[in-house]
């Protein structure tokens, strides 16, 4: 059986027997895997293991089962760690959300790889002490990209023309609405011309600017339309989902 050298996030840890771990990985090449990591839990004596924590980045090595199944970690090293994750209120339930769509929205395969490169950058900003709410927001919008639900925010999906009058927000019709159009979808919400701007600048490639600020009411406008995308493509709200508005001042 083939040996892979690769670097991981972990989603997810499971206690699994006396001693081990089962763990959920966000992997740049392979996408989503599930390992079994033999002994990490065991107090040894000559070799000094730890065990697995979610949202910290590893080197490992994995021998590779068939795709689909569980494959077995041989060895592992954390490489960098992210303490604001797990001590920051509104940083370690943005970590509890981005956890959530990744296990949720991507599998083994090559592609869903991507989302890797974008949690990594969620905390690397988060602790480097970027404010919260845009590393979620630049996120959101990368990520629901990579997976293929991207909401259209820079003209209306229904006439393609531009968004004027009293917009409005239609994950079923695919983004933004604009006034004469609104009547499309009885349940858009509304939204202003101003945040739906912002949803554009965060999807570019070079972010939003450094100066940009926003105000609450910008902040809970892109939570929700972020919110309401992703439980239309997930067929459910995200279970995180009500909390992250508590934080956001
Ligand atoms: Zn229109």
């Amino acid at each position: 059986l083939p040996y892979v050298a690769t670097r991981a996030i972990p989603l997810r840890c499971t206690d699994y027997s006396e001693t081990s771990q089962v763990v959920a990985l966000i992997t740049p090449d392979m996408g989503q895997i599930h390992a079994l990591a033999k002994g990490s839990r065991r107090a040894g004596k000559k070799v000094k293991t730890t065990p697995w924590q979610r949202l910290e980045h590893y080197d490992c090595v994995l021998s590779m089962r068939t795709k689909g199944n569980l494959h077995l970690l041989t060895e592992w090293k954390m490489r960098e760690c992210f303490p604001i994750v797990h001590h920051d209120l509104p940083c370690q339930w943005t970590g509890y959300m981005a956890t959530e769509i990744v296990l949720s929205c991507t599998s083994e395969n090559v592609e869903d790889g991507k989302t890797y490169n974008c949690l990594l950058a969620l905390l690397r900003r988060m602790q480097r002490g970027m404010d919260c709410d845009m590393a979620r927001f630049v996120f959101l919008s990368r990520a629901l990209r990579i997976i293929g639900c991207a909401p259209v925010t820079d003209h209306c999906v229904q006439c393609n023309g531009p968004l004027h009058g009293l917009t409005r927000f239609s994950p079923a019709g695919g983004g933004g609405l604009c006034g004469d159009c609104a009547h499309s979808d009885p349940q858009g919400t509304a939204i202003s011309r101003g945040t739906l701007a912002i949803l554009t600048r965060l999807g570019t490639q070079a972010g939003p600017p450094p100066s940009l600020r926003l105000t609450r009411g910008q902040r809970d406008e892109i939570q929700r339309a972020f919110n309401e995308q992703i439980q239309y493509h997930l067929g459910r709200p995200l279970r995180c989902g009500r909390f992250l508005s508590v934080f956001m001042d």
